[in-house]
């Protein structure tokens, strides 16, 4: 059953309490070539995004409109925010993850795993211990389009963490094919992390696996949680609940916890990935190709 204008697609009754039936996604920038990477600063009430291609950041303020934040930006992909607020970045073109201090001071989190240089990482997220963990497919080596065509160099596609204290570079999940969009349960004890390998292999994987998560450092299980067609899997956040809100070929699919699909919000657009911002954390930001878009729901996003 779908709303207004073919919006909404209810799998699951549930999905009508998280949503609101009369809210229309609002296109708030256009004009990117493949935009990536939301993330929401509350305390300058602003969305900053990726455009991996064109080679820059933005910066979204409501009401204002849009400025560039970082050109170049070594062809910058997914975004989240330390527990500190310094902004992390994956820098494709850098094969590397930064950190942005408030005071725009630039430094490396992890640009090596054991002495060779890492694919393109892809997207981040925080643990509440500050581990920063992030996935590393080779998106941006592949071509020039996303990066600068490079080498793989340790022999794999592997979901890193990076220790708070010693700052080493650790391998928490090694048989992924492109490993891609990550994001921890509310309570941390879960961690999703999607595979979009069907990318660039028809018979590949299209999906988002489920670990468990031991003291914020140790992965076990990791079995499939979510098919996701048409397209892949990409980026993906968590709410106040637990339910996981993926980006699809065809808008946004939500599942329970329990792996239950509760339903799709439909975008005219491929999506790359999304955040919850807003003043009061329950507006959906989408990066959906060459537009952002931001859909009220009904709704908290979780913290990270
Ligand atoms: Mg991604």
């Amino acid at each position: 059953m779908t709303g207004p204008q073919g919006v909404y697609d209810v799998q699951h009754p549930h999905f009508r309490d998280l949503t609101i039936p009369t809210v229309v996604p609002v296109k708030i920038a256009d004009g990117m070539v493949w935009a990536e990477g939301p993330v929401w600063f509350s305390e300058h009430d602003c969305l900053i995004w990726s455009d991996i291609p064109s080679d820059r950041m933005w910066r979204y303020f409501p009401g204002l409109g849009t400025a560039v934040f970082r050109a170049p930006s070594n062809f910058a992909n997914g975004n989240t925010r330390d527990w500190n607020g310094s902004l992390l970045t994956c820098e494709q073109g850098g094969r590397r993850v930064t950190r942005t201090r408030p005071d725009g001071t630039i430094e490396v989190v992890a640009d090596r795993f054991e002495g060779h240089r890492l694919n393109s990482p892809n997207d981040v997220v925080v643990a509440p211990d500050q581990g920063i963990w992030f996935t590393d497919p080779p998106y941006g080596i592949l071509s020039d389009h996303e990066g600068h065509r490079g080498d793989p160099e340790y022999g794999g596609c592997h979901v890193f963490r990076v220790d708070p204290m010693s700052k080493r570079v650790e391998a928490m999940a090694t048989d992924f094919v492109k490993p891609n969009g990550l994001a921890f349960s509310p309570d941390a004890r879960r961690l999703y992390v999607a595979d979009s390998g069907r990318t660039h292999d028809p018979a590949g994987p299209h999906h988002v696996r489920v670990f468990s998560v031991d003291g914020f450092k140790r992965l076990s299980g990791g079995e499939i949680f979510a098919e996701i067609a048409p397209g892949v899997p990409d980026g993906l956040r968590v709410d106040i609940e637990g339910n996981v809100w993926i980006s699809a070929g065809d808008g946004i699919h939500t599942y329970a916890p329990d792996g239950t699909l509760l339903g799709k919000v439909h975008l005219p657009a491929t999506v790359s990935n999304l955040c919850f911002g807003g003043s009061r954390h329950n507006r959906l930001f989408v990066t959906a190709t060459d537009a952002v878009w931001a859909i009220a729901v009904n709704i908290k996003g979780a913290m990270r």
